[in-house]
């Protein structure tokens, strides 16, 4: 509720601040559970910076995160600790975060060390019912991260973010980094673990056939606003606002007779500064049908149709 995320700009010798970078700015919306919750925007839109907030990776500006009730925002020490094991989250690159001195089994078991005792044996099974859970062999434990591929390494990534039985996961680009004829692979298996065990998500992605594909509802962000907000197939077949509009018109349609009747709209100009963006709708330097009153007033996040958000002074 009213989240945003800002970070200081600093400059010269001393560090002063000259300013701040608007990265995300007071969003309002709700992810239920056992859903899949679509981000999508172009890149820095503030996608990820939004994800990292609501998990507390970063420390929102200002804001509530509420999480089964409770406003995690506000804990910390070890009411923070015991919330933790509860959200985690998949990263766009896992060769990132895989230690490569460690073994498969090290590092899907590492969370389980920080998080509580467990004997040697037992955090062996569990090791390997991860692995199971990912479809990967058991025997992949003692092996190295540099041994596998791409989307092996995803499904390390994903075992080791299940490691301590989570309900939330922020999948942050998840395949972006996969070979095409993998990624499928990979948007499947988040599937079929949500069903099995019942994960709610935040999917952030800038492939709009995939969120397509995977999300119950999608949300739209530009330059740090929330744009628009929709159960799926409303927001696909009758987006509110110009700039989903304008990225659906982008995405390429698979019949060669609708593509070539469709409209296409091209946005002119570069994404805006969020260290200086528009002071009335941040879309407004960029969107075909902005009006005068774009340039200075703020459009309002309402509910314009049953579960359809928008921000937009034109939308119906
Ligand atoms: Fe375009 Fe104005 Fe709507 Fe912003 S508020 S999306 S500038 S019409
Ligand atoms: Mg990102």
């Amino acid at each position: 509720q009213g989240l945003s995320k800002h970070f200081p700009i600093h400059a010269g010798l001393i560090r002063r601040q000259i300013g701040v970078i608007s990265a995300v700015d007071r969003l309002t919306f709700d992810i239920y559970r056992g859903e899949t919750l679509g981000l999508v925007g172009e890149s820095g839109c503030g996608k990820s910076t939004a994800g990292r907030t609501i998990l507390r990776l970063y420390e929102a500006t200002e804001g509530a995160i509420l999480f089964d009730g409770t406003d995690i925002a506000g804990l910390s020490g070890e009411q923070l600790r015991r919330m933790r094991p509860r959200m985690q989250m998949i990263f766009q690159d896992p060769q990132a975060c895989l230690n490569p001195r460690m073994t498969v089994g090290q590092i899907i078991a590492e969370p389980l060390d920080e998080h509580g005792r467990m004997s040697r044996a037992d955090k062996r099974a569990r090791v390997e019912e991860l692995l199971d859970q990912v479809g990967m062999n058991k025997g992949f434990a003692n092996r190295y991260p540099h041994e596998f591929s791409g989307g092996q390494r995803q499904r390390i990534g994903i075992a080791r973010a299940l490691a301590l039985d989570p309900d939330f996961i922020v999948c942050d680009e998840p395949i972006a980094a996969l070979d095409v004829s993998i990624q499928a692979q990979v948007v499947n298996l988040l599937e079929d673990l949500q069903d099995r065990l019942g994960l709610t998500y935040l999917f952030i992605s800038h492939d709009l056939s995939m969120v397509r594909h995977i999300a119950d509802r999608v949300a739209v962000m530009y330059l740090g606003k929330m744009a628009e907000l929709a159960p799926r197939d409303a927001l696909y077949s009758e987006p509110l606002h110009p700039y989903t509009k304008a990225l659906l018109s982008a995405v390429p349609v698979a019949n060669p007779r609708i593509e070539a009747t469709r409209k296409r709209t091209i946005l002119k100009g570069d994404v805006p500064s969020p260290a200086n963006p528009p002071r009335g709708c941040r879309f407004c330097t960029r969107c075909p049908v902005a009006v005068d009153k774009c340039q200075w007033d703020v459009p309002e996040w309402r509910e314009a149709r049953p579960g359809h958000f928008v921000a937009c002074h034109l939308a119906e």
